[in-house]
């Protein structure tokens, strides 16, 4: 089973010069999800993970899976005005300006053992962003983990202080 098969590029998307990681065949695949799941679960050598924290909104995918398999709780981090309930936020730089994510008060108990988990790790800026609320609240990160990471941008030096792995490179 070779999961990178079902990655796929596209050319030019959002915008021009962009060549963009699609997981929707991953996703539409049974088999090949659930191998990638073990890796990812695999990876974490039985540690023990209280809450899965995913990031908006291909975060939610395989973070979800991996609560569901932890028996963990799954915490949604979300763009601004998204959650009902009450929020800290914390922000992050885009190529043009900058954005922010919001994570619920209440969603995580100090002490926590914590799994951050994203689609794809690039300049690291949102996973720093994701860090960032969850050591807010008193949450201890386990690990960073993602499908997969584009290298060239050095995304983990963003957020080194953590462990990270990454079901592919590129
Ligand atoms: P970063 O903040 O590390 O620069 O970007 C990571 C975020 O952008 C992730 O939430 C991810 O979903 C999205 N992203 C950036 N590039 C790609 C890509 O090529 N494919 C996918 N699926 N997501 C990407």
């Amino acid at each position: 089973m070779k999961i990178e098969n079902y990655i796929r590029d596209i050319q030019d998307f959002p915008k021009e010069g962009i060549l963009f990681k699609d997981i929707t065949p991953l996703l539409n695949d049974p088999i090949a999800r659930t191998a990638c799941l073990k890796i990812l679960v695999n990876s974490l050598k039985n540690q023990k993970i209280d809450k899965v924290v995913g990031a908006e909104s291909r975060g939610f995918f395989f973070g979800m899976l991996l609560a569901q398999e932890l028996n963990a709780g799954f915490i949604p981090v979300r763009k601004p005005n998204k959650l009902p309930y009450e929020t800290i936020s914390a922000s992050y730089e885009l190529e043009y300006g900058s954005d922010s994510l919001e994570i619920h008060t209440d969603a995580i108990q100090k002490g926590d053992k914590v799994l951050v988990h994203d689609d794809v790790l690039a300049t690291g800026g949102t996973a720093k962003a994701v860090c960032e609320l969850v050591e807010k609240l008193g949450g201890e990160i386990v690990q960073c983990n993602f499908l997969m990471e584009l290298t060239f941008l050095n995304g983990r030096d963003k957020i080194m202080k953590h462990p990270i792995f990454s079901v592919l490179s590129y």
